[in-house]
């Protein structure tokens, strides 16, 4: 926990999100400023600044938020199959161009064209 995180506040509930899924260490929200139809936010509860500081006590928790990431993206209006798909970014430090510092992955997709390519 990181007193001053945006998203840390966010997954606590003291800041308004629109919540897209939650259990005891994964809690998804979506964008504010959305880049395509569908772009939520993926975040672990707990305090992680980046996969630069990840540890190896952390596989299960990266794995299974790689195996939430495509249920919550078809439930979130994503087409299935390699017809449809969506974009998965973990942006990692300042050359990574993370402006929020705690670890977080973007899923965009939905139907084009997005905002950006
Ligand atoms: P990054 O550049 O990878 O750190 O992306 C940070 C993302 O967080 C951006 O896409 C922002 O639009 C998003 N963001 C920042 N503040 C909030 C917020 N309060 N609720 C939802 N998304 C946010
Ligand atoms: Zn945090």
């Amino acid at each position: 926990m990181s007193d001053n995180c945006i998203f840390c506040k966010i997954a606590r509930g003291e800041i308004p999100s629109r919540k897209v899924y939650e259990d005891d260490e994964i809690f998804a929200f979506h964008d504010i400023n959305p880049i395509a139809p569908v772009h939520f936010l993926v975040i672990p509860k707990r305090h992680v600044a980046s996969l630069q500081e990840v540890a190896a006590s952390d596989v299960p928790l990266l794995g299974r938020m790689q195996v939430l990431i495509p249920r919550l993206a078809l439930e979130q209006g994503c087409r299935p199959g390699p017809e449809g798909g969506f974009r998965l970014v973990a942006n990692n430090g300042a050359d990574g161009g993370q402006e929020v510092p705690h670890l977080h992955y973007h899923v965009i997709g939905g139907p084009r064209p997005w905002k950006r390519n």
